[in-house]
């Protein structure tokens, strides 16, 4: 059996920024391994398997978008990104590449340190309890994280995953985009909204027909969205 000691992998070039977040990560319990660049950051990710990864997006040589989209081919490891003020667009496309949650520099180490344990426990919950939800020929095994749509595998992001796990539990029940946005992060900003939108459309493009309109996940026009009711 794994230790109880979650392992944290810290992927950034600034040494003392890391070094502050190894120090405060480590005080609250954490075991922390730091990687400087990309490359160092995915062959430990491959060896060690953290079970979460802080992702620094501005590094030298292959950057962190880039490092992100290969942990996400590797599996689906939570991962934080941290970014600087004014790189909008890249924490958009982070999380449209399947980043769990974000944090802008400068930040509060403890705000960072509150954020992983929020992804951890996430992980954990997801995992806990023994529950299969069938509806509408889509099929998902929650402790497995495992989603089929008429017995076919569909592989989803950590974040698709929750957005589907909670509009198909409550199939009729209309959403919010900043519902959805708490329940993948805790923290909701409207200007994440889009990304929300992005995380659909390829949540969509996974389990729903090639043609006509989707069958599984309606849009409530300028509201969000719901998981369609059974037919009566
Ligand atoms: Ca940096």
């Amino acid at each position: 059996m794994r230790q109880d000691v979650k392992q944290l992998l810290v992927v950034e070039d600034d040494s003392q920024i890391a070094a502050i977040v190894r120090d405060y990560l480590d005080a609250a319990g954490f075991a922390v391994r730091i990687a400087a660049n990309g490359d160092a950051a995915l062959a430990i990710a491959r060896t060690d398997r953290p079970d979460a990864v802080i992702l620094d997006l501005g590094l030298p040589g292959r950057d962190g978008l880039d490092v992100l989209r290969e942990l996400r081919r590797d599996g689906d490891t939570p991962v934080l990104i941290l970014t600087a003020r004014g790189e909008e667009t890249d924490r958009v496309v982070g999380l449209e590449l399947g980043a769990d949650d974000y944090v802008v520099k400068p930040f509060s180490p403890k705000e960072l340190v509150a954020r992983v344990r929020a992804i951890l426990r996430r992980v954990e919950s997801r995992t806990g309890h023994a529950e299969i939800i069938r509806a509408g020929g889509v099929e998902i095994d929650v402790p497995r994280m495992k989603v089929t749509v008429n017995d076919r595998p569909v592989d989803l992001t950590a974040s698709e995953f929750a957005l589907l796990l909670a509009l198909a539990r409550e199939p009729g029940r209309v959403f919010t985009r900043l519902h959805l946005l708490d329940i993948l992060r805790g923290v909701a900003f409207e200007s994440y909204e889009r990304a929300i939108d992005a995380h659909i459309k390829n949540l969509r493009r996974k389990i729903e027909p090639e043609d006509g309109p989707p069958r599984f996940i309606q849009t409530v026009y300028g509201v969000g969205y719901r998981f369609a009711e059974p037919a009566p």
